[in-house]
C-alpha cells in the first residue's frame, strides 16, 4: 500500500435515534422501539436492537414494521434532539482529531494518525472515544480501527453493538479474506451473482482470483478496482467537513460535453447527493449554486436564493438547472456541480434575488427565523394539519404530496445507509443505461 501506515477510526451510534429515544424515555428501555413516518406510507428510519429481534429493519415501511412487532412504540423522529446530541459526540471526536468526516448524524471516519504520539495507538484512542461517548451523551457508540477506511468500517458493523473492532497493522487483506464479498464497496447482488458463478464467494478467494478470470465475469476495470481493495488497497483519505457552510458536489466529464443534457445528467446526481447529506447531518439551505467550469478552465458559477430552505434533490436540481439558461452552453464544458449554502442558522439573502459569481450576501437575518413565513412550502399546504413535527423526517410538516415526498426520501436515505449510495437511484437516471454500480465515482466533494 502507498504512503506510510494510518489509522483510521470509524464511529457509528448503535440504533442511533431509537436509542436516543430510550435514553430519554426510562420507559422505552428494554422495549422494541421504531422510530420513523407512522403513515401508512412512511418507513422505518430506526429500530432498537429489541425491535430488530423481530426482523425490522431501517428502510423497511412501517405498516410491515407493525406487523412484525405490533408491541413496539413507534415514534416520530426528533430530528433537533437527535442534532443536538450529534454536535456533543462530534465535539468528542474532535478533541482528539480536527480529521473528523461525518458520514451521517451519527457516524463518521477519523483520521488519528498524527494523533498517535498525544493520545496513544488506535486502539486507545477509540476506546477513549467511546468512553467519553458514552459518559457525556449515555449512548454506545460501536468502533472499528483499521489502516483503511473500508476495512475500519467493516470492523465497526461486525463488533456491533457496543462493540470494539481492531484490524492490526499489516493485518487488512487477513481480516477480510473470510468475509463474504458483498462486504466490499462496488459489490452489488448483480456483482455478487457473477463472481458466485466462476466459485468466488469470499473476499479472500476474490483477491487469489487470476486477474484475467476476474476480468472475464466482470469486466476489466470493475476486477481491477475490487482486486485492490480485496487486497486491503483502499488509499482513500478522511475529508474533514468541520466547517459544514456548504454542501456541494461536482463532476469532472471524461470527455469535455456541449448542451444541457449531460450537465442536467450531472445535476440530477450530484443534487440526490447534496440533498441526502443535507438530510443526514439534519440540515437545509436556500442558497443554490450551479457551477460550471470550461474546457479552457474559465469557471462561471451562477446562483439563486429559495423562498424557503429545502434539504430535497428534487427542488435543488430544478433550482441548479434553472440557472443553466444563465451560462454559455455552445462552449465545450469541462466540470459540472451545485453547492447548496446559506444552511439553517445562517445569514442569507432574501428570498427571490438572483446573483452572479462573487455578489455579496447580504445578512439579512437568519434564515430559520423566516422558516415559518414560507413553512407550507414543498408540501400539500395543509401544514396546519401537521402533529407537531416542525421539520421533516420520516413524515414532514405538510400533508398529502409533502408527506409522501419525505417518506420518500426517507426510505431513500436508509436504504442508501445501508446498502450504499448507489443503491437508490432516480428513474431518470437508470434510464441512462447505466445500472448504479456502473455510475462514476464523483471525484471530488465540492467545499468552499
Ligand atoms: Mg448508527
Amino acid at each position: 500500500m502507498a504512503g506510510p501506515p494510518r489509522t483510521i477510526i470509524h464511529l457509528d451510534l448503535d440504533a442511533f435515534y431509537a436509542s436516543v429515544e430510550q435514553l430519554d424515555d426510562p420507559a422505552l428501555r428494554g422495549r422494541p422501539v421504531i422510530v420513523g413516518g407512522l403513515s401508512d406510507r412512511g418507513v422505518v428510519c430506526a429500530a432498537s436492537y429489541e425491535a430488530r429481534a423481530f426482523g425490522v429493519r431501517s428502510a423497511m415501511p412501517t405498516v410491515r414494521a407493525r406487523r412484525l412487532c405490533p408491541g413496539a412504540a413507534f415514534l416520530h423522529p426528533r430530528f433537533e434532539r437527535y442534532g443536538e446530541l450529534s454536535d456533543r459526540i462530534f465535539g468528542v471526536y474532535r478533541r482528539y482529531t480536527p480529521l473528523v468526516e461525518p458520514l451521517s448524524l451519527d457516524e463518521a471516519f477519523l483520521d488519528a494518525t498524527a494523533s498517535r504520539a498525544l493520545h496513544g495507538d488506535g486502539p486507545t484512542i477509540a476506546a477513549a472515544i467511546r468512553r467519553a461517548v458514552r459518559e457525556e451523551t449515555g449512548l454506545a457508540a460501536s468502533a472499528g480501527v483499521a489502516e483503511v477506511k473500508l476495512a475500519a468500517k467493516i470492523a465497526t458493523d461486525l463488533g456491533k453493538p457496543d462493540g470494539l473492532t481492531v484490524v492490526p497493522p499489516g493485518g487488512t487483506a487477513a481480516f477480510l479474506a473470510p468475509l463474504p464479498v458483498g462486504r466490499l464497496w462496488g459489490v452489488g447482488e448483480v456483482t455478487e451473482a457473477a463472481l458466485r458463478r466462476i466459485g468466488i464467494s469470499t473476499i479472500g478467494a476474490l483477491a487469489a482470483c487470476p486477474a484475467s478470470a476476474l476480468a472475464a465475469a466482470i469486466g476489466a476495470e470493475r476486477a481491477r478496482a475490487l482486486r485492490a481493495l480485496a487486497a486491503g488497497d483502499d488509499p482513500r483519505a478522511v475529508v474533514p467537513d468541520e466547517a459544514a457552510r456548504s454542501v456541494g458536489g461536482e463532476e469532472t466529464f471524461d470527455a469535455d460535453v456541449v448542451g444541457a443534457a449531460p450537465l442536467e445528467r450531472v445535476l440530477l446526481r450530484q443534487a440526490g447527493r447534496v440533498g441526502r447529506r443535507l438530510r443526514a447531518t439534519g440540515r437545509r439551505g436556500r442558497v443554490v449554486t450551479l457551477k460550471v467550469k470550461y474546457a479552457d478552465f474559465a469557471l462561471v458559477t451562477r446562483r439563486t436564493t429559495l423562498a424557503a430552505p429545502t434539504d430535497d434533490d428534487r427542488e435543488i436540481y430544478r433550482a441548479a438547472c434553472g440557472q443553466l439558461g444563465r451560462v454559455d452552453l455552445g462552449r465545450p464544458v469541462r466540470l459540472a456541480g451545485v453547492t447548496v449554502s446559506g444552511l439553517d442558522g445562517e445569514a442569507a439573502a432574501p428570498a427571490g434575488v438572483d446573483e452572479e459569481a462573487g455578489g455579496a450576501v447580504g445578512p439579512v437575518g437568519a434564515a430559520g427565523a423566516q422558516l415559518d413565513l414560507f413553512g407550507a412550502a414543498g408540501g400539500g399546504g395543509r401544514g396546519g394539519e401537521a402533529d407537531g413535527e416542525a421539520r421533516g423526517g420520516g413524515e414532514g410538516a405538510g400533508a398529502g404530496a409533502g408527506e409522501r415526498r419525505r417518506s420518500l426520501l426517507a426510505a431513500i436515505d436508509a436504504l442508501a445507509d445501508r446498502f450504499g449510495e448507489r443503491t437508490v437511484a432516480p428513474a431518470d437516471l437508470l434510464d441512462d443505461g447505466a445500472s448504479p454500480e456502473a455510475w462514476p465515482r464523483h471525484r471530488r466533494r465540492g467545499r468552499e
